[in-house]
């Protein structure tokens, strides 16, 4: 390829260096994040404070330079025959001064503002009538680019001109990344169509065309490479058939406690399916919050059990497990298993008998925290290994009980109860297959929820009262965050007192749970609201993940504007766990945001968490969701996960297809699928550095 007209060395330094563009490749694929319309003129008299941005053409009358320091100015009055307005620069005055010519004709771009009863715009784009000099028409691409940029002019209209260059020299040389039959079943634009349009678009429609082929493409790419990894990490990792039932046979035909919902039975069939396949499992189990994943871990655990394997359950806090183990305990028991724990807590001496146990085999099932991940924890054979709220756990943690296993890694099993949308499950845990328990236990009534002011405080008490004369208990929630820590513990324990005087005891009896009280002493608390010794628990957010105490039906949660919509969904889920109505109640201030007011609304009207998770997504973007652990995945270029649904379902799906007719891409059909791929291996040779 020709050497690129526009971009000497020292630019394309620049380039490397700001954007970390390289390769002609990454440099089309540089997008513009927005486009200026400059398809239109709009006169002064037209101005409108809606407007994002207005070209106007007229007249420089006079400027002059305002103001000391860092308010120094330059304010110009532009006119046009309708109306007049002002310009106005903090910045490169100098510049100004020395070139803005009175009387000059102008087109100016920007957004208008009102000011002093006229439109004002601030560093509007000037660009000068005259014959020899190029106006901006049409849609005017806008790239992100840095203040070093800038500064060596290297500004939006210059990188599109060399986009233009470039587009130009490389025209023959684009070739199609897509196989015909998605471009035809799809109604896509072409590749070179879309690279050309999607930084100088011919119009709007044909922008929204390369938007929706170069998003397709991203995507199918993106869906290619995971889904071909998990079929590579199946070929690659044998697993330990577990085909034995008897175990099975006796918990369902003596022990189930209730008849398993639908949901529960297709997921315990998946698993099945993958216990027998030979290979390992590697699965992600969602499940809204109450949609009963414990009873599918423990029948998942006794398949491994049944075939001479162990099983281990790992939770993200000491309540957590506690609360497992003592759930489990029953059923083992009356299996004649043998259960242990292993938490923070447990003593040395307890370990000393607890370790060898575990190696001998004499242990069937622990169930513990991070504890387990220790060296010391070592199995006779761990077959399956469960980790409940996925979220809290990091990849690595996951390897280290892959490890635990050194003949045959065990089967995983991760369970989340915060529901993560179709769409970005599909791309962050596309190396999983995801199971999904989208069905409540019949008999379930939806948990009411309400919104009500600070004021309204004495009504909710009254009400608390109300479920508590019914035997019901209630949960009291406040925000903790780290960086109000101190406050948000004088609320708390303000709020604590105010409890305390309108329950008083005798007839009342409160709890306080927090992060600042010792782990036993925080067990103490939540054995003595699951014995209902007390009516009231006063909490932070500790509470949030997984506690089960189904004759709680209140959940007052205080200040819940500060809540995020996936924390409040959790915390809702504390209630609703037993036959009786639950609610909800929501205590904010008067003054809320609009995102604010979304989250509550959205809790209000709903209490499917899958929804809640979507409309959390379009709130937050994907980033938030997801923290950190994943973000090599989220390395996406012009595709949004929130928006783009439609197009990842449809890219997968392809993706799908297409490895499984053909995995190698040998079909004729295929081969720009294979060609591209190639290319991305060796990019270096395929496109010329800049240079
Ligand atoms: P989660 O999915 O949030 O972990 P749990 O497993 O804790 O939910 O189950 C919530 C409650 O529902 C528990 O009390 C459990 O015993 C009960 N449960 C689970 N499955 C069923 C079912 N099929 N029918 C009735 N109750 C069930
Ligand atoms: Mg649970």
């Amino acid at each position: 390829m020709e050497f690129l007209r526009g971009v000497g060395p020292q630019r394309a330094e620049l380039l490397n260096k700001e954007l970390n563009i390289f390769t002609y490749g990454d440099l089309l694929q540089h997008y513009p994040f927005r486009f200026d319309d400059r398809t239109r003129f709009y006169t002064i008299s037209e101005l409108d404070e809606s407007l994002p941005a207005a070209q106007v053409r007229g007249r420089l009358r006079d400027w002059y330079t305002e103001g000391e320091g860092s308010k120094k100015r330059v304010v110009a009055t532009f006119t046009d025959g309708t109306g007049s307005m002002s310009l106005v620069w903090f910045q490169g005055l100098t510049w100004l001064e020395k070139t803005l010519r009175r009387e000059g004709e102008y087109v100016v771009y920007g957004k208008p503002q009102p000011f002093n009863g006229r439109y004002s715009i601030v560093h509007p784009e000037l660009d000068n009538i005259h014959p020899d000099h190029e106006l901006e028409t049409g849609m005017v691409p806008v790239y992100n680019l840095t203040e070093k940029l800038r500064k060596r002019h290297l500004d939006s209209k210059a990188i599109g001109k060399i986009m233009r260059t470039l587009l130009e020299g490389a025209w023959p040389h684009l070739r199609e990344t897509l196989p015909d039959e998605l471009i035809q079943k799809y109604r896509l634009i072409g590749k070179r169509e879309a690279l050309w349009n999607i930084h100088l678009p011919q119009s709007p429609a044909w922008l929204r065309q390369a938007e929706r082929r170069l998003k397709f493409e991203e995507l199918f790419y993106n869906q290619l490479r995971l889904i071909s990894n998990k079929l590579l990490q199946k070929e690659e990792y044998p697993g330990q058939v577990f085909a034995n039932t008897q175990l099975l046979k006796h918990f369902y035909e003596h022990l189930l406690p209730f008849p398993l919902t639908g949901a529960q039975k297709r997921v315990l069939k998946e698993i099945r399916t993958d216990f027998v396949s030979g290979k390992q499992m590697n699965r992600l189990l969602q499940g809204d919050v109450g949609s009963g994943k414990t009873i599918v871990a423990f029948i998942a655990m006794l398949m491994a059990i049944d075939n001479g394997a162990q099983a281990c359950l790992m939770a993200p806090t000491e309540i957590l497990a506690d609360q497992h183990y003592n759930g489990l305990k029953p059923f083992a028991d009356a299996m004649g298993l043998n259960i242990s724990i292993l938490t923070g807590s447990t003593t040395t001496k307890r370990r000393k008998t607890l370790h060898p146990e575990l190696q001998e085999g004499k242990t069937h099932i622990i169930v513990g925290t991070h504890a387990l991940l220790e060296d010391a924890v070592q199995f006779k054979n761990l077959g399956l290994c469960i980790i409940d709220e996925q979220h809290r756990f990091g990849v690595a943690q996951r390897a280290k009980m892959w490890a635990k296993n050194p003949v045959i890694p065990p089967h995983i099993l991760v369970m989340t109860a915060t529901p993560i949308p179709r769409t970005l499950a599909m791309t962050l845990y596309g190396n999983l297959d995801i199971s999904v328990i989208d069905e409540l236990p019949a008999g379930r009534k939806p948990i009411k929820t309400v919104h009500k002011y600070d004021k309204h405080r004495s009504e909710i008490f009254g009400f608390m009262r109300q479920e508590i004369e019914k035997g019901r208990q209630v949960y009291v929630v406040y925000p903790l965050i780290e960086e109000s820590e101190k406050l948000d513990y004088k609320d708390l324990m303000d709020g604590f007192e105010s409890i305390q005087r309108a329950f008083p005891r005798p007839k009342y009896e409160i709890g306080i749970l927090h992060g600042k009280m010792l782990p036993y002493e925080k067990d103490d608390e939540m054995q003595r609201f699951l014995r209902h010794e007390t009516q009231i628990l006063v909490a932070t957010t500790v509470i949030e993940v997984g506690v089960n105490v189904p004759n709680a039906s209140v959940m007052v949660i205080e200040s819940a504007e500060r809540f995020g919509l996936s924390q409040l969904h959790q915390l809702r889920g504390r209630v609703g766990r037993g036959s009786e109505q639950s609610y909800c109640v929501l205590m904010t201030g008067y003054k809320l945001s609009s995102d604010t007011k979304t989250r509550i609304e959205t809790m209000v009207r709903t209490n499917n968490g899958f929804e809640i998770a979507d409309v959390d997504l379009q709130l937050r973007g994907p980033g938030d969701l997801t923290g950190t652990q994943q973000s090599g995945l989220m390395d996406l270029m012009i595709a949004d996960l929130a928006k783009d649904g439609p197009i990842l379902t449809a890219a997968r799906e392809s993706a799908q297809k297409i490895l499984d007719e053909d995995p190698h891409f040998v079909l004729p059909q295929n081969a720009p699928i294979r060609n591209h791929i190639d290319a991305l291996g060796k990019k270096e040779n395929n496109w010329s550095r800049i240079s």
